[in-house]
């Protein structure tokens, strides 16, 4: 048995007004005159109060994401030419947004030093250089991409993250009041995927009580958020994500995010409402987890989308089919080390038409 000498963000600040400091953070990485420091923001704030605190200086560059599809291996190769074409490289990156600008960030902060563009780099361990400096402050909760080793990236061939120790966080801000005024639906989503880290990393076969210990907390946090609308609910999910993320970095997601990369993959749906979209169908593998995710859908009135595979032609279910299949680490956790005897292509094509 092999152990995973595991990686965490090594600086991080919590707390309501915390954004404030950013202007203290990168003083310390700003040494020269011509030092300067990139921010990728995500467009929403473009026309929010946020815009006006992001504490630029002359020569930053502040480079505003679209993040209407998900992260791609273009779009970071563009953003880094954007980057080098100042000439000298950044002393930050600093990404501000969800989990897609956060996987942004990050992915553009390696780009900078491993050359040859960012589709090379899908995969495990396939970066050479670390990355320039770069922070992650996140404006809506539940990914766990601050805490992640991982950005990920839909590629020409697949949809795969940049898994490195260089693609953690040298730094993040969890500042609860950025997450505020999130649309519901969103909010919802997002933060489902959260609940569902915990959920498939508890039962999972690769539980350990490092990744216990966390899951159980972002779990109980879940459920103070959508069960109870406990008043500092914003705290509490922006923490439960930063938890969930610890608690899957040690163990691993399970068959909802095995189906939901399919359905993301061959239907374009966004990794939040994708996952809540197969959680829906998986009764028999996490039956306690699918009850109380129907009551939360339930509280918030959430309507899920219906009928969404039921008519697809069969080769797009056997699209998608093959994507969750090809996800040996996720099936693994979920059944052990024989998970090939019981994910068949019946299964899982049967599990897609009810979606
Ligand atoms: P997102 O970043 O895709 O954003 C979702 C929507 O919320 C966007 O429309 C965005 O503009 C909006 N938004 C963000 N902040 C807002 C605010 N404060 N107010 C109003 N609107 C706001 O959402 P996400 O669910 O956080 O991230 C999903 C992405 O994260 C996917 O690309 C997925 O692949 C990735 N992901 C990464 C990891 C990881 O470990 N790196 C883990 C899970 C998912
Ligand atoms: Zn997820």
């Amino acid at each position: 048995m092999k152990f995973r000498n595991f990686k965490a963000v090594p600086k991080m600040i919590f707390g309501r007004g915390a954004f404030n400091q950013l202007h203290d953070i990168l003083s310390e990485e700003r040494k020269q005159d011509d030092d300067f420091v990139v921010f990728l923001v995500d467009k929403v704030h473009q026309d929010k109060a946020l815009k006006d605190r992001i504490p630029l200086r002359g020569q930053d560059q502040l480079l505003w994401v679209d993040v209407t599809d998900e992260p791609t291996t273009v779009q970071v190769d563009t953003l880094t030419e954007q980057v080098k074409a100042k000439q000298k490289l950044p002393v930050s990156v600093i990404g501000i947004g969800g989990g897609s600008t956060l996987d942004l960030a990050k992915a553009v902060a390696l780009m900078l030093t491993n050359e040859g563009g960012s589709a090379k780099y899908q995969g495990w361990d396939l970066i050479q250089n670390p990355a320039v400096h770069h922070v992650g402050i996140p404006t809506i909760s539940g990914t766990g991409a601050e805490a992640s080793r991982t950005a990920v990236l839909c590629g020409p061939e697949r949809k795969l993250g940049l898994n490195s120790d260089h693609t953690v966080f040298d730094q993040i801000v969890m500042d609860p009041e950025l997450i505020q005024g999130v649309p519901k639906d969103q909010w919802f989503y997002t933060g489902m995927d959260c609940y569902i880290h915990c959920i498939e990393s508890l039962t999972g076969t690769f539980l350990n009580e490092y990744s216990q210990a966390f899951g159980e907390k972002a779990l109980d946090l879940c459920r103070q958020v959508y069960l109870d609308s406990h008043p500092d609910s914003d705290d509490k999910l922006m923490m439960a994500s930063y938890m969930g993320g610890m608690s899957i970095a040690y163990s691993q997601v399970g068959a909802c995010h095995a189906i939901s990369y399919g359905l993301s993959y061959v239907l374009g749906y966004h990794h939040g409402i994708g996952n809540c979209l197969a959680f829906n169908v998986l009764e028999d593998f996490y039956p306690e987890g699918v009850m109380e995710f129907r009551k939360m859908l339930d509280i918030h009135q959430i309507e899920l989308p219906q009928n969404v595979c039921a008519d697809l032609p069969d080769e797009t279910i056997a699209k998608m089919v093959k994507i969750a299949k090809g996800m040996a680490p996720l099936w693994e956790n979920v059944y052990g080390e024989h998970w090939q005897e019981q994910v068949t292509d019946d299964m899982l094509t049967r599990l897609y038409r009810r979606i």
